[in-house]
């Protein structure tokens, strides 16, 4: 079973190596949405459950949304395409999170990056 949620951030950022426009300093609302797998769990309090959605929020704040939300991007990641930023989301937060399976970062409401496991 997967189960997901989004979350929502705005920050700035620049493309150095970009011929165009993004080389200019300007932000976007990104929308960055995480999905976990696993078994329903058979007691305690999330039974039923693959996971409290509560505690899969907290977590992916706390360790990412948190550090990115009304940052300059450049100042955590040299090259902030969207490509990039979702790698550098995937690796911090695969370790907090081993049932993680897939992350879309959407840029734009049209243009996202995508990884999945
Ligand atoms: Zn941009």
């Amino acid at each position: 079973m997967k189960i997901g949620t989004f979350f929502g951030f705005e920050a700035a950022h620049v493309l150095p190596h970009h011929p165009g426009k993004c080389s200019r300093p300007h932000g976007h609302s990104y929308r960055l949405e995480v999905v976990v797998e696993g078994g329903l769990q058979e007691d305690g309090p999330a039974t039923g459950m693959v996971m409290d959605f509560a505690d899969l929020k907290a977590l992916v704040r706390r360790t990412v949304v948190e550090q990115l939300d009304h940052n300059d991007l450049n100042t955590l990641i040299a090259n902030p395409t969207a490509e990039e930023i979702a790698q550098w989301i995937w690796a911090r937060l695969e370790p907090e999170l081993p049932s993680l399976r897939r992350l879309v970062l959407w840029e734009t409401a049209t243009a996202y990056a995508m990884l999945e496991r």
